[in-house]
Parts: C-alpha cells; structure tokens; sequence
C-alpha cells in the first residue's frame, strides 16, 4: 500500500501517519523528521537547511527529492510507505510521479487533513513548549502557514482530480481521528 498523509502544520499528520503506518505495517517516511535528525546530527544537509526550517520556508525541491528517493530505496519500503509531509510542491508531485511510475507503482490514496487555522496556530504554540521544536514560534507558525496555503494547497487539488482524495477531519482526539483515517481508508481500498 503506498499513501499519502497531507495538511497544514500542526493539523496532526506526523501523528496519524505513524499509527496509520503501523496499523498497516508500513513505514511512515517523514521529510520533516528526516530534515530534523540531520539537524541534530549535523550533518551537511542539516547543516543547510537548518536556518531555512527555522524560519519556517520549504526546503529547495532539489535536496528534499535526493533525501526521498535515497529513503524509498531502503529494504523496509518494498511492501510500500505512508509519506508524511511530500510531496509539498507541484514539482515534488511531479518527481513523486516519475519515481512511481519508474517502479511501476501507483497511489492508493492521499489523506488530507483538515484542521481549524486558529487551534492549529494553538496547538502548535502547546507543542513548542513540550518539544521545543525550534520553527514552532507563533512567526514561523504563521509563515508556514502562509507558505502551506501558497505551495501545498494546490496538490490536494490535483489529487481530487485523480480521485485519490481522502478528506478526514483532523479536529478532536487523535484516537477519533485515527479512527476516521482508518475508516475512510477501508472504504476506499478494503481493509
Ligand atoms: P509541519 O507540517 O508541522 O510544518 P513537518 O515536520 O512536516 O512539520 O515539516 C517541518 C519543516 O520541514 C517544514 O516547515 C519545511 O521547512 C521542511 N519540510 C518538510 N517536508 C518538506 C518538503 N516535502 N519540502 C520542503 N520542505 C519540507
């Protein structure tokens, strides 16, 4: 199964995606999280784009496509993958396509989020406390908003066009959401 988790920061993705991902013994591959460990780890890419994550604008297409690809070659994806956080750009959905079609592959479905703007921007605000996350200050919440609605919202105009769809309510507890997941999801491709 190959899926997709999309929504605006802090609508709860990275969350969903590692229960759904579990649920269906498949990897849930975040951008996000890889970007974050190399950070850590200093490596070269971390290195170059930590000020970019910190201020909250997406990482150039270029690097993100290399660290997916180089991910989607690992033994654990060969049953298939939930990616959390890409495609985020018309030109990462475009790379996303080649790379499917190169191996033959195609999505079952793209989940999308949905999520109130005003208790996303709060719930964010709550994480930073806990997780110190260092791009969840209420400017760089905002700018990645903004950044979302300009580059991202147009994809999930272009996967309804491709029927792959999945529009899920991500307000309320992460056990109900899950739930609404895994229910849209069974109705769309069987359990
Ligand atoms: P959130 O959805 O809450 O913003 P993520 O963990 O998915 O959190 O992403 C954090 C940051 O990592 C983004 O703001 C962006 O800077 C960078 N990033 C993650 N995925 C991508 C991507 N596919 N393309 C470009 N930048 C990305």
């Amino acid at each position: 199964m190959r899926l997709l988790i999309m929504g605006p920061p802090g609508a709860g993705k990275g969350t969903q995606a590692a229960v759904i991902g579990e649920y269906y013994g498949i990897p849930a591959i975040s951008t996000g999280n890889i970007f974050r460990l190399a950070i850590t780890n200093r490596t070269d890419l971390g290195e170059r784009i930590k000020r970019i994550i910190a201020d909250g604008g997406y990482v150039p297409d270029s690097l993100t496509l290399k660290v997916v690809v180089q991910r989607l070659e690992e033994e654990d994806t060969k049953g298939g993958w939930l990616l959390d956080g890409f495609p985020r750009t018309l030109g990462q959905v475009k790379a996303l396509d080649k790379e499917l079609e190169a191996h033959g592959f195609t999505l079952d479905a793209v989940i999308s989020l949905t999520a109130d703007e005003e208790a996303i921007v709060r719930r964010m605000l709550k994480r930073a406390e806990i997780e110190g996350r260092p791009d969840d200050n209420e400017e760089t919440i905002r700018n990645r908003l903004e950044v979302y609605h300009e580059q991202t919202d147009p994809l999930l105009e272009v996967y309804r066009e491709r029927g792959l769809l999945l529009e899920v309510d991500g307000m309320g507890e992460v056990s109900e959401v899950t739930q609404r997941v895994l229910t849209a999801l069974a109705q769309r491709i069987g359990d």
